[in-house]
């Protein structure tokens, strides 16, 4: 594929391993549980299935383990219609999540990165046309911090526009920072950066004086803000019947990141993406519950 991309996600490819329990196991103790399920995941490669599927022109750099989970892994993002000319193969084990879920909906997870960790500047180096290609290059915080400060700088000096999901949360380089247009946080992931939790709106205002030209805070149910130096703007969301939230902030940047790429500005971009959410929400699965781009999204 030669054409260029509106978002290229540079980010973890995962196995979910999931299995149903009464009750999550004390430390020594054995429990037994359900029938072992196995999904596609990981948060770039689930950006990346939710663009493509609302009809983006989406690429990923990352890396999958030369095991059975990869080959699924791989299978899932070609459904999807990702590019995978940057999906690189690791001797080894791909990236796993161990996923306990109890009877009251309560998890326990084990992220095992595998082949994630040996995503390393010289693979964003062989991608550099890509990079530079691209709209909108988004990240999130499940590959080698290094390995995103590269790929951000050079997509950015491509004159891509930068979106970070600091998720899992984890310190980023002021550099990065600065380049984040937006940065998207949930209320735990604000918290982390700023050291305290706080009304969102003065979250969102503080956020902004760490460096990004532009902040997105998600806020479940309750939608997000959207933050720039003109103001902060509430984005509500549809009111739905949630059945699983999993993944339903990977769905929300995805569908932000596209709309950004066809040149809505950022309160636009978010309220689609909110119903993007929205629809997320309303199945069960993280992939498994992203729209197609013929679906109607809740209003
Ligand atoms: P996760 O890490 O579970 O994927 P997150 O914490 O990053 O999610 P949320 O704020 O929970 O992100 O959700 C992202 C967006 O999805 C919200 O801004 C909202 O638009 C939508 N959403 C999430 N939960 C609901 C809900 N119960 N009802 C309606 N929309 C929802």
């Amino acid at each position: 594929m030669s054409e260029r991309h509106d978002v290229v996600v540079v980010g973890s490819v995962n196995a979910d391993l999931v299995i149903g329990v009464e009750r999550r196991p004390a430390p020594g103790e054995t429990v037994l549980g359900s029938d072992l399920a196995t999904y596609p995941g990981g948060k770039g490669a689930n950006q990346a299935v939710a663009a493509a599927r609302l009809g983006g022109r989406v690429g990923i750099l990352g890396r999958i383990g030369d095991d059975g989970h990869g080959a699924l892994l791989r299978e899932a993002l070609a459904d999807a219609g990702v590019d995978l000319a940057h999906l690189l193969v690791t001797d080894g084990p791909s990236g796993v999540a161990l996923i306990t879920v109890d009877t009251g909906g309560d998890n326990s997870i084990i992220v095992s990165p595998g082949a994630n960790a040996r995503l390393v500047p010289g693979d964003v180096e062989r991608a550099r046309p890509m990079l530079g290609g691209a709209a909108v290059v988004s990240f999130q915080l499940e590959i080698p911090i290094g390995t995103v400060q590269a790929a951000a700088r050079t997509a950015a000096g491509a004159g891509a526009r930068v979106v970070l999901n600091l998720s899992p949360p984890a310190p980023v380089p002021d550099d990065v920072l600065a380049l984040c247009d937006p940065l998207v946080v949930n209320e735990h992931e604000a918290a982390f950066l700023l050291g305290h939790q706080g009304e969102p709106a003065l979250l969102a205002r503080e956020l902004l004086g760490l460096g990004p030209r532009s902040v997105l805070i998600t806020l479940g149910a309750d939608g997000a803000l959207v933050a720039d130096p003109s103001g902060v703007t509430a984005v509500p969301s549809p009111k739905v019947e949630a059945v699983d939230t999993t993944g339903a902030g990977d769905a929300f940047t995805a569908a932000l990141c596209l709309r950004l790429a066809c040149g809505d500005g950022l309160a636009d971009a978010a309220r689609y993406a909110a119903r993007v959410g929205a629809a997320a929400v309303r199945k069960p699965g993280a992939q498994s519950s992203y729209p197609g781009a013929g679906e109607e999204l809740p209003a």
